[in-house]
């Protein structure tokens, strides 16, 4: 500052020159400052420079900032907790006729961690390099959809769009380790009740094709350890029986069911998610020495672990009487435990899928936005994973995944994950057109 004035009082042209300068270059970089506090991409960078990471997810910044956004777009927001630390934000468009069921979108705040060194950008930054891409983890698994929900809401309040029905976003926690303290609590609280909900969409997957994918079911993943049992021995005899003699027969066995799951998908009678996987990821067995295993001698117990996914239109009773007979049959002194990591069937008993055809009427009207926002559907998937959409399946709800990203690499949990801005704004019309439609659907009562 001193500086300054000194070379006002001695170079007056230099300082008029100067000053002539400064306001400009001020004001120009305010003006690009504000720009990009203002569209709807700097809304999504921002959202996805909060850390939301695990171990440490910062749910406390990302449910101020996007309560603040909704807030300034004029809905409704409400801050649910339902496990110290893990709250949700529960956001809400009243419709003009509130007694009809609602619509329910849905996100989730967390996300995988990253490994920064192997990033051609870093994780947080939210880079939007020359070409259009945005990296950050979180780009498209899913924070898009977070944002993109609030921005088709902006467009339609402004073009004075009023919706028949209720609509509702939720931000949730802990989706990526599970869900337990976050959807799978929500829904079983009196508050999700209270939403009357009647349609919901989740997050789906990017399709590097010109089509959108569209996801009408998970498959439920099951941990199934096997252990067996048996004599120990020394290692130069041969006899019936033995834990390792015992947990071999099985891992034949299975390893011939996994091949016939195999040949299925190979064969391209189904996808990969179709089918019932059973893969091994662990073996202990073998009694430790200082340089490795003591080989002389054959031991009394032998475990394993495999990780199966079932698909909703496999029988998961018919896989625990395989389980009982060929996995882990007590005449081979086998045990096993599984453990299930939420909801096989819905409250009913009913397998957890979404109907994709003319039985469930918002299936329609789902397939008839998508057309009239210009936008073309592959056939309906089964994911492969899990996601939150099976607690909310469990409550009889249907639920479609949905992530309106089209030539565009699957980089959900990889490095480098990135979404084009194009795309990212191309969602936001898709889902003005979505919301619109099943905000104002009426559904025939008769046909029920
Ligand atoms: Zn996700």
């Amino acid at each position: 500052m001193a500086n300054f004035h000194l070379h006002y009082r001695l170079f007056p042209v230099a300082a008029f020159l100067l000053l002539l300068s400064f306001p400009l270059s001020f004001s120009h970089s305010q003006s690009d400052n504000e720009a990009d506090q203002d569209s709807p991409v700097s809304r999504f960078q921002r959202y996805l420079r909060i850390k939301t990471a695990h171990p440490d997810p910062d749910y406390a910044s990302a449910v101020a900032f996007l309560k603040s956004q909704a807030l300034e777009i004029g809905l409704n927001a409400r801050i649910l907790e339902f496990v110290p630390g893990k709250p949700l934000l529960l956001v809400t468009w009243y419709g003009s006729n509130p007694s009809s069921p609602s619509i329910l979108l849905n996100s989730h705040m967390d996300s995988v961690p990253a490994e920064s060194s192997k990033w051609l950008h870093p994780p947080f930054s939210a880079v939007r390099t020359s070409d259009g891409r945005i990296f950050a983890r979180g780009s498209q698994d899913d924070k898009c959809i977070a944002i993109q929900y609030l921005e088709a809401i902006r467009n339609l309040r402004s073009q004075n769009f009023v919706p028949a029905r209720t609509i509702h976003i939720s931000y949730v926690p802990d989706e990526e380790i599970g869900g337990f303290d976050g959807a799978a609590k929500f829904v079983q609280s009196k508050e999700f009740k209270e939403l009357n909900v009647g349609f919901m969409m989740d997050e789906g997957q990017a399709s590097p094709g010109d089509e959108f994918r569209v996801f009408y079911a998970d498959r439920s993943p099951w941990g199934l350890i096997i252990k067996a049992k048996g004599t120990p021995g020394h290692g130069s005899r041969m006899y019936d029986n033995s834990a390792m003699e015992n947990l071999m027969k099985s891992i034949e066995i299975m390893s011939r069911f996994r091949e016939s799951q195999f040949e299925i998908v190979k064969a391209g009678e189904a996808a990969n998610s179709e089918v019932i996987s059973v893969n091994p990821v662990f073996v202990n067995a073998g009694i430790p020495s200082p340089t490795g295993f003591v080989m002389n001698m054959q031991p009394s117990e032998a475990e394993a672990g495999f990780d199966i996914r079932i698909p909703p239109t496999a029988d998961p009773d018919a896989i625990r009487r395989r389980i009982v007979e060929e996995w882990a049959p007590a005449r081979r002194n086998m045990t096993f435990q599984i453990i299930e990591k939420g909801p096989i069937r819905d409250y009913l008993g009913g397998p957890l899928m979404t109907m994709t055809n003319d039985s469930n009427p918002w299936w329609s009207v789902f397939k008839t936005a998508i057309s009239e926002a210009g936008g073309k559907l592959s056939r309906p998937e089964i994911l492969a994973t899990t996601t939150d959409a099976r607690f909310m399946r469990q409550m009889k709800i249907p639920v479609l995944g949905f992530s309106p990203m089209t030539n565009t690499p699957i980089l959900l949990h990889d490095h480098n994950e990135f979404l084009r801005d194009s795309v990212f704004l191309r969602g936001i019309k898709v889902y003005e057109s979505l919301i619109s439609a099943l905000s104002s659907f009426q559904e025939d009562v008769s046909s029920q």
